[in-house]
């Protein structure tokens, strides 16, 4: 079986309302194995609408269309379905749906608007699809050999009507999905070194996405392949072939990933943050019950508050600067310390647009990892504007720390942001 999806409405064509449907239904098609084989938004513009049912009822047997079943005189779902189905006829009142409409102003205890009488009209030859969640009955034709079914605009209306009156219409699959998160390094790094696994025609299919930095591998399997053993082998090869770099499934974050290293070993964490102003914090203090393993974290900001919060001497800020591998060092160890955490991670660097120098070029950040016997900084030089070096550089010091507690050796593994001195 395909699909395709056809949006409606100014807003969408004006930008003012992202198309959140179209990515829903695309998204829940493909978990059964249904492709979209067209996208298609248009206007409140009767003729458009219209010939865009046709269009892709001759494309796909199953459309699926949002939007314009309200009651004002924009909404033109109704009439464009009618004309799609090459109906001559006026719309009928459907009983039963204008029923309902009574009823849901009624339980509200308000009088019906006359404009909304005309929310229970449709086509000769459609059925309404009851909405329990607002007034707009859905629509159900055919038009060609397709089936079309025309679902409310708001999303909390159009999701459940979808899944009472679409899904039953969908294929059974057993289908399962996974994902493996990875950090430091590039997809195509970490897509070459899966080879033959990400083959179009292997099932469990592998693809690999990146969201900001963070590279994941998605995987699909079908039939036998979607067996949970099967899924649970998959991804722990993947995990393997990523190793150290891979730090999760599902919705894991890089925070979570080390709140559980930490939890498992009964450890606590403590932060000092310069540059990235308390981002690798709250990253942390987003994961729920971080309490049971993160002391706190220092903001030190200025050479003062790194001396006198995180107790970084003097002398190495003459010597080295603020942005230097001593104070990062320096930063670690006093925060571990004043806190009384087992670990403790520091960020100091350049995160720009200013302030950058030959030596130390804006992207400049060193991360420091202090723990139980083990101290150790890692320079790097992230690309781009000031809000992705700083999120690079807080999930970076997540990620090392993370590492560290893994096995000393892991923290020195190479990052696609690794410092490389000129010459
Ligand atoms: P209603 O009875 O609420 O008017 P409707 O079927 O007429 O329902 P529209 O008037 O087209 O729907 O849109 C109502 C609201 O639904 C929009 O203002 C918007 O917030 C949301 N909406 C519509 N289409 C989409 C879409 N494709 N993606 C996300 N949200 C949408």
């Amino acid at each position: 079986m395909k699909a395709a999806i056809l949006s409606i409405g100014d807003e969408l064509m004006l930008g003012q309302t992202q198309d959140t449907n179209a990515k829903w239904l695309a998204e829940r098609l493909a978990s059964v194995g249904v492709p979209c084989v067209q996208f298609r938004v248009v206007p409140d513009a009767l003729e458009a609408q219209a010939t865009a049912l046709r269009e892709l009822a001759a494309q796909a047997p199953l459309v699926l269309v949002t939007g314009g079943l309200g009651p004002t005189d924009d909404d033109l779902t109704r009439e464009a379905l009618r004309l799609a189905m090459g109906e001559t006829t006026p719309l009928v009142r459907d009983p039963d749906a204008a029923e309902s409409l009574h009823r849901w102003f009624r339980d509200r205890g308000r009088p019906m608007p006359e404009i909304n009488a005309r929310q229970a009209l449709r086509p000769a030859g459609a059925r309404c699809l009851s909405n329990d969640f607002g007034t707009a009955p859905g629509l159900h034709a055919r038009v060609g050999a397709a089936e079309v079914l025309c679902l409310p605009g708001p999303p909390r209306e159009m999701q459940p009507m979808f899944e009472r009156f679409v899904a039953p219409m969908l294929p059974r699959l057993d289908m399962a999905t996974g994902v493996v998160h990875s950090f430091g390094q590039g997809e195509s790094f970490l897509a070459e070194r899966l080879g033959d696994r990400m083959r179009r025609d292997r099932n469990p299919l592998v693809g690999t996405t990146a969201s900001g930095a963070v590279v994941s591998a998605r995987v699909r399997g079908t039939g036998a392949a979607a067996d949970a053993e099967a899924m649970d082998r998959e991804l722990s090869v993947i995990e393997g072939i990523w190793a150290p770099y891979a730090f999760g499934r599902g919705d894991t974050t890089l925070a979570g990933s080390l709140g559980r290293a930490l939890k498992a070993k009964g450890l606590t964490l403590a932060l000092a943050e310069s540059c990235t102003g308390g981002l690798a914090g709250s990253m942390v203090t987003a994961e729920a019950g971080s309490s049971a393993w993160f002391r706190g974290g220092v903001m030190c900001y200025a050479n003062e508050a790194k001396r006198d919060l995180c107790g970084v001497r003097q002398a190495t800020l003459d010597a080295h600067g603020a942005v230097s591998e001593a104070v990062a060092r320096e930063l670690a160890e006093g925060v571990r310390g004043r806190l009384g955490a087992d670990w403790a991670a520091s960020i100091t660097g350049v995160a720009g647009p200013s302030g950058g120098s030959e030596a130390k070029p804006v992207g400049t950040v060193f991360i420091g990892v202090a723990g139980p016997g083990f101290v150790g900084v890692r320079r790097f030089h992230y690309p781009g504007e000031r809000a992705s070096i700083r999120d690079r550089a807080a999930r970076g010091a997540l990620a090392l720390t993370r590492l560290a507690i893994g096995s000393p050796a892991d923290f020195a593994v190479p990052f696609i942001w690794e410092w490389k001195p000129r010459g």
